[in-house]
């Protein structure tokens, strides 16, 4: 996708402090956000504090040896968007989502916020307890950031297959999504509805994710002059690859439906080609449509 430099005017960014240094080396594998769940459920936290969504890779068994020190010496939006190539891509996308969402918002009257792109190395604290880059990209609602270790996107290469420029940009813009949820009332209404109704919880947070995918889709489809050939299937195939099942396949555990809490690799594919198709945000109810 040709998606032009970001304007640092334009962006909210942070990061670069501390984080766990030497931490972040245990396997990686599916499972975290399932975890984190049932762990605030047990601890009686709001369980919707934290939106995983790629759900990593495994989970990390050992926790870090070492707090952060935080050392949090500011660097300017510029440097930190140039710290690395995903760095840069992700300011891109960020720039792009916010170009794209901040009018629809506006149209429909709704008050519009810009998220914060948080960038750390190993672990941070973030607004919804602390993170781990093992746990993979995720949103916290409560300090509207979105969170990202950027070596994630070697994992995606690497582990789950999923290179290319738009697989990257996808799993941004999928953090955004929730972004999107969290402005709309969505989140709240979702986290409300599993509270009521607990047998529920995962099926009401697949249709959380495959939103978001949805999201994602509308964002690349709403920019189609901007795509390039390949992208739509750079960003397929990640989407296959971090679908619920195709992840327990590959942790050689059985696949059980019932305990999906992103969806299942079709249904992930299903929702971002239908935004990315569409380019309209109301193609986007997963919660009432039956497919
Ligand atoms: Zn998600």
């Amino acid at each position: 996708m040709r998606l032009t430099r970001f304007d640092p005017s334009n962006i909210r960014v942070t990061g670069g402090g501390g984080g766990f240094p030497g931490g972040g080396g245990g396997k990686m594998g599916c499972g975290t956000l399932v975890i984190v769940l049932i762990g605030a459920l047990v601890f009686g936290v709001d369980p919707g504090q934290m939106l995983g969504t790629i759900q990593g890779v495994q989970q990390q068994s050992s926790a870090p040896s070492q707090n952060s020190a935080q050392n949090s010496e500011l660097k300017s939006v510029e440097e930190l968007c140039t710290a690395n190539a995903y760095a840069t891509e992700s300011c891109n996308a960020l720039d792009s989502l916010n170009r794209t969402w901040q009018p629809l918002f506006q149209k429909s009257n709704i008050a519009f916020d810009q998220p914060t792109l948080h960038f750390y190395t190993g672990g941070t604290q973030s607004g919804c307890g602390a993170a781990q880059s093992a746990m993979g990209p995720f949103y916290c609602p409560a300090d509207q950031g979105i969170y990202i270790d950027t070596s994630f996107y070697d994992q995606l290469e690497r582990q789950l297959g999923a290179g290319g420029d738009f697989a990257r940009y996808y799993v941004i813009a999928h953090e955004y999504g929730h972004h999107i949820q969290k402005l709309t009332g969505m989140n709240t209404q979702v986290r409300q509805e599993q509270q009521r109704n607990p047998s529920q919880s995962n099926a009401l947070q697949v249709k959380m994710e495959l939103q978001a995918d949805c999201y994602a889709g509308v964002w690349a489809g709403k920019n189609g002059n901007l795509i390039d050939p390949g992208d739509m299937e750079e960003g397929l195939t990640a989407a296959s690859a971090i679908g619920d099942d195709t992840l327990m396949k590959n942790a050689g555990q059985a696949v059980s439906p019932e305990s999906f809490t992103h969806g299942s690799s079709a249904e992930r594919m299903r929702w971002l080609k239908r935004g990315l198709d569409t380019g309209n945000e109301d193609a986007c109810d997963t919660f009432t449509s039956v497919k």
